[in-house]
């Protein structure tokens, strides 16, 4: 089955649903049997989706779950070709749920040091709080993170590419040597989605995704995906549950929705972005673009190897002789591009950053000005247009 078919064909059941096309919202805490040996059996632990024999073991109290979210889960590791799928409150939940999962006391974790800024801040806050250090490594590594991989190791950070600078890892290569050091390895895999990478054909151990992003779709929910297969999912289900983690039926029910037209509407995304990508390479204020599916940009083979296609997100350069004001009036002038964090959904989005106060492993070398493009669902020639009125507020 194709992703657009899939993405429709999951999890559909008309009859259980009582002839509704979408799975309806079950809301719930308690949730009643026939008998106390029903209820004690139902009762063992678990409501992690296991595409493997279809079963959910758990549906016993709202906490762990209504029909809403075990048919979101099901969806997710159909879709991105995992065994197993939990949902978080937000994507920085998942990423959080997972890295407290595998650590403790004394040991150390490898993080890229492209990662989403609110990851590294609960790395240098929270897991340094519980004595776990962390140690950010170049994105380009490789191979090479063998040589950083101590004892106390516990786990390989990766996101490919960085939602803001792009660079592309070998995730290959690093799942390569950690598979053969037994050391899992975690990609934040919400650029490229289930859609244009498969983590698990790479020999990733655990997916997350911000589901807010492109699943959800319409800049309306917060939401956070795990994927994984059957060697971590202990683990991370316990601390998931005994955290507490749980998503209201309501945001399920939209995530849902959302994947029904996920693989659609990211082709739409990808055409529009990249043929404004390749446009804007062209303009003379533009010194160059960081986006993967374009020849020029650094991560082009890696990215050619490894994805399927591209998304909405890329990041332009500008020469540093621009005056931080006429960014201001570029950004506050446009039309159609809101100013704001996130993306994923149909709207487009504009914000400006400066990479090289963030950095510690690798100096970011670009002392230009970086402004990230989302590129919505609007008409490609609006934004065109609405880009070039910008650039020509620049002075
Ligand atoms: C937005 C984002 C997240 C976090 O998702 P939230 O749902 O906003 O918490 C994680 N990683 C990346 C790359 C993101 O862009």
């Amino acid at each position: 089955m194709k992703p657009e078919t899939l993405a429709i064909a999951s999890s559909k059941n008309y009859k259980k649903n009582q002839g509704t096309v979408n799975t309806p919202i079950h809301k719930t805490s308690t949730v009643l049997f026939q008998s106390w040996q029903e209820y004690m059996e139902a009762d063992h632990g678990g409501d992690v989706y296991n595409s493997g024999n279809g079963q959910i073991a758990d549906f016993s109290y709202g906490t762990g779950g209504t029909p809403t979210r075990f048919d979101l889960q099901k969806t997710l590791a159909e879709m991105e070709g995992a065994e197993y799928a939990l949902v978080t409150p937000s994507g920085l939940c998942a990423i959080t749920t997972v890295l407290l999962s595998l650590v403790g006391s004394g040991d150390n974790i490898l993080m890229v040091d492209s990662v989403y800024g609110p990851t590294r801040r609960f790395c240098n806050k929270e897991l340094k709080r519980l004595g776990v250090t962390t140690t950010y490594y170049d994105p380009s590594i490789g191979s090479g993170i063998s040589e950083l991989i101590q004892d106390n190791t516990k786990l390989v950070f990766t996101e490919s590419p960085g939602s803001l600078t792009f660079e592309i890892q070998d995730i290959p290569a690093i799942s390569k040597v950690c598979n053969a050091k037994d050391v899992p390895v975690i990609i934040d895999n919400s650029w490229g989605t289930s859609l244009y990478f498969k983590p698990f054909e790479h020999g990733v151990d655990i997916s997350i995704q911000a589901g807010t992003k492109y699943i959800g779709g319409h800049s309306d929910i917060i939401l956070g995906t795990i994927t994984t297969n059957k060697k971590y999912i202990k683990k991370i289900f316990n601390t998931y549950k005994n955290l507490g983690v749980s998503v209201a039926p309501e945001d399920c029910y939209m995530a849902l929705r959302g994947i029904r037209t996920m693989p659609t509407r990211i082709k739409a995304h990808e055409k529009s972005a990249l043929n404004i990508a390749k446009w804007l390479e062209k303009h003379d204020k533009v010194k160059s673009v960081l986006h993967p599916a374009l020849s020029s940009f650094s991560g082009h083979k890696l990215w050619k190897r490894d994805f399927g296609g591209s998304t909405g997100l890329f990041t332009i350069v500008l020469d540093k002789k621009y005056s931080y004001d006429s960014i201001c009036d570029m950004i506050n002038g446009m039309k159609y591009f809101g100013i704001g964090a996130s993306w994923g959904g149909y709207e487009s989005l504009i914000i400006h950053f400066d990479p090289s106060t963030i950095r510690t492993a690798k100096k970011w070398d670009i002392k230009e000005t970086c402004i990230r493009l989302y590129i919505g669902l609007e008409a490609e020639s609006d934004l065109k247009e609405d880009i070039l009125e910008g650039l020509k507020r620049l002075d």
